[in-house]
């Protein structure tokens, strides 16, 4: 079935899946293994996991490396055989610093053995969420919430619908893409264990009309099941956000503040449903993804790889960075991050490493001249130029006040704006200025009881 869907606001950037940058046409290839990982024990929305290993430790492919800490959490296992050769503080795509587990490959290929499930088809949501925790099962569209959590909705909640997320909206990036027309029956496999699991009624796949070959594929994977539905929606960005998707799919609004669950959806990622087939079919934990690293490069791909491989090592793979490289950046040119270094490790939530010959964030602001895009476009409904202005006056509250929280940090309004106005770096600032104000905020009234 065929629907057009729509969410309020969204763009039509460049797809960037043409020229230099043809990803779109290249199936996945397993990259060849470093020489070295860097794992770090966060990788997840929540608290880090608990280093179980030391400087020394002979570890196996899939050996538990990082012990959940806390509900929000999932476990992070070794994606090489070989030796730890260090347990130390890195930098991540975002500036900050993660502990990190260093191993030297032996490149034995060694694995732990591995312990599928005995009858995946019973797995009931308590048993299904252990195993996502285990497994290190988190949201590989970008968001990496584990999925323990997503599987555990709370009992006065009632689900009634599963959507599995297939739109891969960012320009650039085709790794769900390929997923889709590779593993189509695994994907669907995995949103069954999902829709099984939560007792939940339906499941609609949400796919852009710009991919009718992955349309088709998932359509012949679910083949008369009368529980499942694939939509083509209009190629819009973004499209893949959650409450996007739900509203476009559903109809329904997720309240300020809220999650899809607060309206009876549950939202997985295709990469996340591929990744649950396999952990409870083949007993395999998280320790790979694929990847799309393209736009400058001189050879685009596709990748399957290892969790913890340094970025550099993936260019090096991909030939290299072409002189007219400006930008480097660790996800999609919307929302991904710009690096400024290459010893980055891929992370669980890494779906693509994108060279730019421009950059937004390089251009010169001029004065906002009022023409209101950047509200036409913003999915969330806000008024990035007031928010902008009032950030840059340190009006916290009032941005507060206004909704900077809700923002998704899409990028929708600074690519639309002809003044190149900042406007989701100023909104980020107000988000991670809020945060800490609340932080600060709870830890003083924890000291006080
Ligand atoms: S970045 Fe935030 S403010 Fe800008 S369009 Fe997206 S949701 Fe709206
Ligand atoms: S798009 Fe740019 S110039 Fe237009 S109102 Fe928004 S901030 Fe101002």
């Amino acid at each position: 079935m065929t629907l057009f869907h729509l969410f309020p606001g969204g763009i039509h950037p460049h797809e960037g899946k043409n020229g230099k940058a043809v990803t779109k046409t290249l199936p996945i290839t397993e990259l060849p293994q470093p020489t070295r990982v860097v794992i770090p024990l966060q990788q997840h929305i929540g608290a880090p996991c608990r280093c179980l290993v030391q400087k020394g430790d002979v570890v196996k492919i899939g050996m538990k490396i990082g012990e959940p800490v806390g509900f929000v959490s999932a476990a992070v296992h070794a994606s090489v055989s070989g030796k730890v050769v260090d347990v130390r503080h890195c930098i991540m795509a975002n500036g900050l610093e993660a502990e990190c587990v260093i191993i030297d490959n032996d490149f034995q290929d060694t694995w732990v053995p591995l312990h599928p499930v005995a009858n995946p088809d019973q797995l009931d949501a308590t048993s299904l969420s252990a195993l996502a925790r285990e497994m290190g099962l988190v949201g590989l569209g970008g968001a990496t919430f584990p999925h323990a959590v997503k599987f555990s909705p709370p009992k006065d909640k009632v689900v009634d619908t599963l959507i599995i997320n297939g739109a891969e909206c960012e320009p650039y990036l085709a790794a769900d893409y390929h997923l889709m027309l590779t593993y189509a029956k695994e994907i669907l496999s995995g949103a069954k264990l999902i829709q099984r699991a939560l007792k939940i009624e339906r499941i609609l796949i949400g796919i852009e009309n710009d991919k009718m070959d992955a349309v088709e594929a998932m359509k012949q994977a679910c083949g008369d099941d009368a529980a499942v539905q694939v939509f083509a929606l209009p190629t819009r960005y973004p499209q893949g956000g959650e409450k996007q998707l739900t509203f476009a799919l559903t109809k329904r609004v997720v309240k300020s503040g809220g999650l899809p669950l607060d309206c009876g959806v549950v939202v997985a990622n295709v990469g996340s449903c591929y990744a649950l087939h396999r952990a409870a079919y083949e007993g395999r934990p998280l320790v790979d993804r694929v990847v799309t690293v393209s736009g400058t490069v001189e050879k685009p791909a596709n990748y399957l790889v290892r969790i913890g491989t340094p970025v550099e090592w993936l260019l090096d793979t991909s030939g290299g960075l072409l002189p007219e490289t400006k930008v480097l950046i660790y996800g999609g040119p919307m929302m991904g991050l710009p690096l400024s270094r290459t010893d980055i490790p891929v992370t669980k939530g890494c779906s693509g490493i994108t060279a730019l010959g421009k950059s937004s964030a390089l251009t010169q602001e001029s004065n906002c001249i009022h023409c209101g895009r950047c509200s036409d476009v913003c999915p969330m409904r806000l008024v990035p130029s007031m928010l902008d202005k009032l950030m840059r006056k340190d009006m916290y509250e009032e941005c507060e006040r206004q909704g900077v929280m809700n923002c998704i940090e899409c990028g929708a309004c600074t690519w639309s704006c002809p003044a190149k106005r900042h406007l989701t770096q100023s909104c980020r600032t107000s988000k991670r200025v809020i945060t800490e104000r609340r932080r600060k905020q709870a830890q003083a009234q924890k000291e006080e009881m």
